[in-house]
């Protein structure tokens, strides 16, 4: 199957490392199917980004920790563009607290966002996949997933349980020729760290070797590579993209 045969979904699409990933399999000749919550108008300028490349792109407005809505834009992607070949569970947020402060609303929203879509998205997506005996499922964790964060508690249990996930999925649907595999990104400038202040970048980036921050592209590089036919025996792997952070 070409590239310009297959559509990938990528969830949060909108901003970030999900935009970067939208224009990079755009350029690539991917049909790419943008899913944000909010961000619509956002999203439409990534699509027509896409467009010029004289790739197909649309925008699925959905709220991804609602599994009626994850059913609901499965439907209508498949409607508009087919079935989708590559998953990318991208959406996330941060609610960031100490431990004794964390309300559960802090912990529920995240884990939900986080971790719960990529449940829902991932079983919708599953079953085409499955029966084109072809798929790609790719996982956005983080660094934080793998070595804990004080304060962010919530955030490294939804990523670290996305590991997990992805890893039980992957034994599930090999014999389907479905690759499931996480992205752990270290510390990348988007809205998401914009917001955590000078202060936490200066601290996280002194324990980066390569001594600079990540840039979305960095991540929608191995993303495009996992999602290619070239990456089609690499499934259940967890691959870092930190400047060498964690050196697993
Ligand atoms: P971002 O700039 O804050 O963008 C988040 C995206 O997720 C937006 O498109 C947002 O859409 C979407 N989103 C959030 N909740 C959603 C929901 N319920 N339903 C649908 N879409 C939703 O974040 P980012 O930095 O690009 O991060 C992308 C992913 O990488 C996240 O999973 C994050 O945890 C992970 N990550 C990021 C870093 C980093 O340093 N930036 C490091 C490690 C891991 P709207 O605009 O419509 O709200």
């Amino acid at each position: 199957m070409t590239s310009a045969c297959k559509v990938v979904l990528i969830t949060g699409a909108s901003r970030g490392i999900g935009r970067a990933i939208a224009v990079k399999m755009g350029s690539l000749g991917y049909t790419v199917a943008l899913n944000c919550r909010s961000s619509a108008k956002q999203a439409e300028e990534v699509a027509s980004e896409i467009r010029a490349y004289g790739s197909r792109a649309e925008v699925f407005v959905a709220d991804v920790t609602d599994v009626t809505s994850v059913k609901d834009m499965f439907d209508a992607v498949r409607d508009r563009l087919g079935p989708v070949s590559v998953l990318v569970n991208n959406a996330g947020v941060v609610k960031d607290n100490l431990l004794m402060r964390m309300k559960d609303e802090e912990w529920e929203e995240v884990l939900k966002a986080d971790l719960t879509s990529a449940f829902y998205c991932t079983r919708e997506a599953i079953r085409d996949m499955a029966k084109a005996r072809w798929g790609r499922i790719i996982c956005m964790s983080s660094v934080v997933g793998l070595m804990g964060n004080a304060g962010q508690a919530n955030y490294a249990a939804a990523k670290a349980g996305l590991i997990g996930f992805a890893k039980s999925v992957a034994r599930e649907y090999g014999t389907r020729n479905v690759t499931v595999n996480v992205v752990a990104p270290g510390f990348i400038e988007t809205d998401m760290t914009r917001a955590l202040g000078d202060k936490y970048k200066e601290d996280f980036l002194r324990q980066v070797p390569l001594g600079r921050a990540g840039r979305p592209e960095d991540i929608a590089n191995l993303v495009a590579f996992l999602a290619s036919e070239e990456a089609g025996y690499i499934t259940g792997q967890v691959i870092a993209v930190d400047g060498g952070m964690i050196m697993q």
